[in-house]
């Protein structure tokens, strides 16, 4: 199956869409439903080949980091107030945040060199991967601390998550996390990044946004996600919040606190948010 989609993916190398066709794709909704139509389950496989050259193989990754990029061509264009262009909105974003990780591998096949893609999200969970958090927290407390303003940080944990591998299944385990991705996505702004930090652990952080507000997201999440049905059990989640200040002014000790928090969380009986509050 695999190696079917590899092929296909080959084949319809030489086929390219114009800029100005992905363009047109992402303003018109009928035009979008087209394209949808024609390549089915091809299409951001082919988007982003015709955008960067490279060979996408997964088309859920393909169509995950093509959304990243409309929503970063929308940051520009509003921080620049003019419309810089997909291209231009691609490339920055290829370069600012895919050039800090490693080069993408080649694999040798037949027809051609193939470049898996060096993805930016997780496959399980569709969030970021920790590497481009790591990476994204650093700049963003620099920004904050330039810009005085409060940025916050959610790190939350599910609950007896061994419990439900152990008693329904690696693979149920596997769709609680995508599920619970799901629901993190659904969750939060533009402006956050949603990641998976760990196994079973995730972080959000949020630009420009109070603790009190964080707190708010947060208690909503915790309750979306104990309502989820999963038909035969419930789950829970811990979490922990921070926010920047004059003393939490670096990304490790936003980490620390709100870990230091999520671990009250779990000590307080978990399936409760627990909140840094400045002590003086
Ligand atoms: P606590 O409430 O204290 O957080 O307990 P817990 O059981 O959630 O935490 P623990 O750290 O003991 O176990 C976490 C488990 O998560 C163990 C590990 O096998 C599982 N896990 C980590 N990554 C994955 C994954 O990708 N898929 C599945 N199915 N399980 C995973
Ligand atoms: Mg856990
Ligand atoms: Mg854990």
């Amino acid at each position: 199956m695999k190696t079917q989609h590899i092929e296909d993916i080959i084949d319809m190398q030489d086929e390219l869409l114009e800029i100005s066709e992905i363009e047109k794709m992402i303003s018109d909704e009928e035009i979008l439903e087209m394209y949808e139509n024609k390549y089915s389950n091809k299409l951001y496989c082919l988007v982003m080949k015709s955008l960067t050259h490279e060979v996408y193989t997964k088309e859920n990754i393909a169509k995950k980091t093509f959304e990243r990029i409309i929503i970063h061509l929308n940051t520009l264009n509003k921080k620049l107030n003019r419309n810089v262009g997909l291209l231009v909105a691609t490339l920055d974003y290829l370069q600012n945040i895919i050039k800090t990780l490693d080069e993408p591998k080649i694999i040798e096949e037949n027809k051609s060199d193939v470049l898996l893609e060096t993805s930016t999200i997780d496959e399980l969970t569709t969030l970021y991967l920790r590497d481009i958090f790591d990476i994204t927290i650093i700049k963003r407390v620099a920004e904050s601390n330039r810009s005085k303003t409060p940025i916050s940080l959610i790190m939350l944990d599910i609950d007896d998550f061994k419990v439900i591998n152990d008693t329904y299944g690696h693979q149920k385990g596997d769709f609680v996390l995508n599920k619970i991705g799901e629901e993190i996505n659904l969750s939060v702004r533009q402006m956050d990044m949603a990641a998976r930090y760990g196994g079973e652990e995730f972080a959000i952080l949020m630009p420009e946004t109070r603790i009190s507000t964080a707190s708010k997201i947060a208690q909503r999440l915790r309750k979306k996600i104990k309502n989820i049905d999963f038909e035969e059990f419930k789950v829970t989640i811990s979490l922990g919040v921070s926010q920047s200040d004059d003393e939490i002014n670096t990304a490790q000790k936003l980490i620390e606190i709100a870990d230091t928090y999520l671990y009250k969380a779990k000590e307080n009986g978990k399936d409760r948010v627990e909140i840094y509050e400045k002590s003086n």
